[in-house]
């Protein structure tokens, strides 16, 4: 059912996600104008706060995240705070809640931004309160479970209060502008189309490199590791779109069934194919950092680094290799996509001077969000010696040529299209399930060959092992 939603109800609306990203993404969208002045907020945890004393925990939260000249009036913004406390746990606060939100108008739209193990209990007790009706759509954020077991039992949870039409799954690399510039580069130029296959790709290459470590994160992180954290989602729904078959329309269907069919053409990773590591002391930007064990306080099995060797099995891809990269204490905080071309078939240059390189396209996601693609060019001269070639980039950084635009937080598209009920960037359970089925084999693997994470040092590329896992293909991993 089509509806804007004209209620907003936030779980664990005083934690990190909504002080750092939820609140804010609101309260710039009302500055622009972009929610209705009427869309009430509500917000609920555990803390023992009324809506004066939520609205002083969400000034503080903007003054803080949201810079000065996005925030529009916050006393405007403020008033829309509610609050009603609640633990998720006792269905017996849901009546106070449903009360607090009042009736549900045009629609009632609901954030779930706590941990999963609250999800069950929350859907249970918004069902219970006449919170789950045809008129309210719910939004949960990652991670969906630890394994696909865990991610059925919580989508079974969800559909049996919220049908699949109303269930918007948060993956927020979706909101961000560049990985939706992907559809537009791929899918609004004739350029690349014809060449984005095996026939002229050599390799993929996705890089999403942190230079934090555990942080804030200690309690979730080591029961997760870098696979569950960033390649479960983030990463394949990154492969998934350069992988995946033109849609007929941009539209949820029509995106999320071409995406699917990729990431169920997974093949299974072999033994040899993946490379896990966690970080020991070291060095960023010139500073001393900790080793994941001495932040965590204790010896760990978590990978805290990862990379993989994936391959989709089609008719496109067959015998690309996607190579996959993530890890904490990385030297730089960087996320990219670079597509690697082949040679071209015969080169009529000659001379040593004019070795051709193959192109290259480089998608920068963050923190820069650029495309770069490589071609040859020949070097100025009289060329007595014979022509000279050299790779040039042509460069578009985004924040040059789109330099009007305001740079948006990624949560406020997503925010925006939760309200008002468009999922194409939100993800399917199918895909969820077809993401677990690929990633539990991954684990199931290292378990089986009892394979332990390698250290390496904080401010490194991640253990020796994931650029031989590169090299043995006489590829280079691109920093
Ligand atoms: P957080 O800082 O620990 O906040 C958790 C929120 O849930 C708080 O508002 C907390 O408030 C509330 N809460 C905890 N137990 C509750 C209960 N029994 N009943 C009702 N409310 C309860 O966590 P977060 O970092 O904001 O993350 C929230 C979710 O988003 C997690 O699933 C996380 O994995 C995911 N996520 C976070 C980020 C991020 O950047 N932070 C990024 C991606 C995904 P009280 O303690 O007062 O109840």
């Amino acid at each position: 059912m089509s509806f804007t939603a004209d209620s907003l109800l936030l779980f664990g609306a005083t934690g990190d996600l909504a002080q750092r990203m939820l609140l804010p993404s609101l309260c710039a969208l009302g500055a622009d104008g972009l929610i209705s002045p009427n869309l009430k907020i509500i917000g609920t945890a555990r803390q023992d706060l009324d809506d004066a004393g939520y609205r002083n925990v969400a000034r503080a939260a903007l003054e803080k995240y949201l810079p000065a000249e996005r925030r529009g009036s916050m006393a405007e913004f403020l008033n829309r705070l509610h609050y009603q406390p609640l633990d998720a746990n006792d269905i017996s606060g849901f009546t106070a809640l449903a009360d607090k939100v009042g009736p549900i108008g045009e629609g009632l739209a609901i954030f779930l931004s706590t941990a999963p193990g609250l999800f069950e209990p929350t859907i249970a007790g918004l069902s219970a309160s006449g919170l789950a009706g045809d008129r309210v759509r719910i939004g949960l954020e990652k991670p969906l479970g630890t394994d696909l077991e865990s991610s059925r039992h919580i989508n079974d949870a969800v559909a049996s209060a919220f049908p699949e039409d109303r269930t918007f799954r948060i993956d927020h690399y979706l909101g961000k502008e560049t990985v939706q510039n992907l559809l537009a580069l791929r899918f609004a130029n004739i350029l690349f189309e014809p060449l984005w296959n095996a026939a002229h790709i050599d390799h993929v290459q996705i890089t999403v490199a942190e230079t934090v470590g555990l942080e804030s994160r200690v309690g979730y992180y080591d029961g997760s590791g870098a696979l569950r954290d960033m390649v479960q989602n983030h990463m394949l729904q990154l492969l998934a779109l350069v992988a995946m078959e033109p849609p007929a329309n941009f539209d949820a269907t029509a995106i999320r069934d071409e995406k699917v069919k990729v990431l169920r053409s997974l093949r299974y990773v072999a033994g040899e194919e993946s490379v896990t590591g966690q970080y020991r002391a070291g060095a960023i930007s010139g500073q001393p950092v900790p080793g994941y064990d001495d932040e965590l306080g204790k010896d760990s099995d978590t990978e805290t680094f990862v990379a993989i060797k994936a391959h989709v099995d089609n008719w496109r891809w067959k015998g690309v290799p996607f190579y996959l990269r993530t890890g904490k204490r990385l030297p730089e905080r960087v996320t990219e996509i670079v597509v690697q071309f082949r040679p071209v078939p015969h080169s009529i240059f000659a001379s040593k001077a004019a070795k051709t390189v193959p192109n290259k396209l480089v998608i920068g996601i963050q923190p820069e969000e650029n495309i770069t693609l490589q071609v040859m060019a020949k070097v100025p001269g009289l060329d007595r010696q014979g022509i000279r070639l050299r790779p040039v980039e042509l460069n578009i950084a985004m924040s040059d040529v789109f330099a009007g635009p305001v740079k948006r937080i990624a949560y406020e598209r997503l925010l925006l299209d939760l309200i008002e009920g468009d999922q194409t960037l939100f993800v399917r359970r199918d895909e969820v399930e077809a993401q677990w089925d690929w990633i539990d084999a991954i684990r199931a693997g290292w378990t089986e060959h009892g394979i332990t994470p390698k250290t390496y040092n904080a401010g490194s590329w991640g253990p020796s092992a994931a650029i031989a896992l590169a090299e043995r293909d006489g590829v280079t991993w691109h920093e």
